[in-house]
């Protein structure tokens, strides 16, 4: 086994399974062009070995959160443009220009700041008007559309190529967001009258698997890309899972009747039990929330349940049942392919979301 291997836990990446859940999302979508979200590195997953992975893949943009991801990204020589979904500050907007990077637009201001930064550079600057059709994050407010495009028109420097905005209840509302669909075709209109748009874009992966979007024509896939379909659908069972986290038993002991395992005495054996503590915890990013909840984790074949609370760095399980027995330096799936990070997730009280990019930077990731 590689160096990595000896360390106590790691996550293993198989990009291939990214690349065919994107394919996967092409399919589902043959007249709609593709921005993969890498925010966050990746998911977790890693931002420069996935963007890497899906670049030349027939994509349009990178999604990135903020300017330091799109720098990474530049640096790894990803030829893909990356798209800065949030707010940028004004001192990042001139490494935006000199770079031909894209980002949104939520006011007037703005607009302006990126028209005199891409005079000064001599530069036409490529922007998406984003409107906030009910996120309430970012964007103009619909009926403030139309006052600022005559304003943006004027600024010679700007390329509006796009309008784009976000669901905040795809997988809760669907009346919600059917009507909000509608005004998102509005606002595509009312823009249309003055830029000639060559992206209109609104749904992430829940969107995208639950609602037709005539006017759309770019989507942007994140957790279906990690192999999670948020709304059950057709999707079951035809993405592949793209992270299992692993971990190695440090001991096992046998613990008496009656004795108390982890912080706060939260479990006491009621039986003689043989106990195993695996090298991994909270800090790594095995959700403490997720203590006490009927959590269990895969070793030797065999499924063993958690015992009391998360530690920063390592976690105890009963393995009193598993017949081989059971012995430090063994192997511990604590999700992959035989318990899937959705079950986890739950059980944490928590989104798919949350746990991996919950993973910390201490964990190796094995592609
Ligand atoms: C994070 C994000 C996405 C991707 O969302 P998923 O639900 O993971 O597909 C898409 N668009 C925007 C604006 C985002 O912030």
């Amino acid at each position: 086994m590689s160096s990595e291997s000896a360390a106590r836990a790691w996550a293993c990446v198989n990009l291939e399974a990214i690349a065919h859940n994107l394919d996967i999302a092409r399919q589902a979508l043959p007249d709609t062009e593709l921005m993969p979200v890498v925010k966050a590195g990746a998911y977790g997953h890693g931002l420069e070995p996935v963007a890497r992975r899906l670049d030349n893949h027939g994509i349009s943009f990178f999604g990135v959160a903020n300017v330091g991801e799109a720098r990474r990204l530049q640096r790894a020589g990803v030829r893909t443009t990356p798209f800065i979904l949030g707010p940028t500050f004004p001192e990042e907007r001139e490494e935006i220009v000199q770079n031909g990077w894209c980002c949104t637009i939520s006011t007037v201001a703005e607009a302006a700041h990126f028209q005199s930064l891409s005079a000064l550079y001599e530069k036409e600057t490529a922007l998406h008007v984003a409107v906030d059709t009910g996120m309430g994050r970012e964007g103009f407010l619909p009926d403030q559309l139309a006052t600022a495009a005559v304003q943006i028109k004027g600024m010679p420097n700007l390329r509006i190529e796009g309008i784009m905005s976000h669901f905040p209840a795809a997988d809760e509302d669907v009346p919600f967001t059917q009507n909000e669909i509608g005004l998102f075709t509005d606002c595509a209109g009312t823009l249309q009258q003055y830029f000639s748009l060559r992206y209109r874009h609104i749904a992430a992966s829940a969107g995208e698997l639950g609602y037709e979007v005539p006017v759309a024509n770019l989507a942007r896939p994140g957790l279906l890309l990690y192999g999670v379909a948020p709304m059950a659908s057709i999707y079951d069972g035809v993405l592949r899972p793209t992270l299992s986290l692993h971990a190695r038993v440090t001991l096992v002991r046998e613990l008496p009747a009656g004795h108390g395992v982890s912080y706060g005495r939260t479990h006491i054996t009621t039986a003689p039990t043989r106990v195993a503590t695996i090298g991994i915890g909270y800090a790594d990013g095995w959700n403490r929330q997720i203590s006490n909840k009927g959590a269990r984790v895969y070793i030797n074949g065999h499924y063993c349940p958690m015992l009391g609370r998360v530690t920063m760095d390592q976690i105890m399980v009963d393995v009193t049942d598993v017949p081989g027995g059971v012995q430090s330096g063994d192997e511990v799936e604590l999700f992959g392919t035989h318990i899937p990070v959705a079950e986890v997730a739950a059980k944490a009280g928590t989104i798919v979301w949350e746990i991996f990019t919950g993973l910390g930077p201490r964990l190796p990731r094995i592609y």
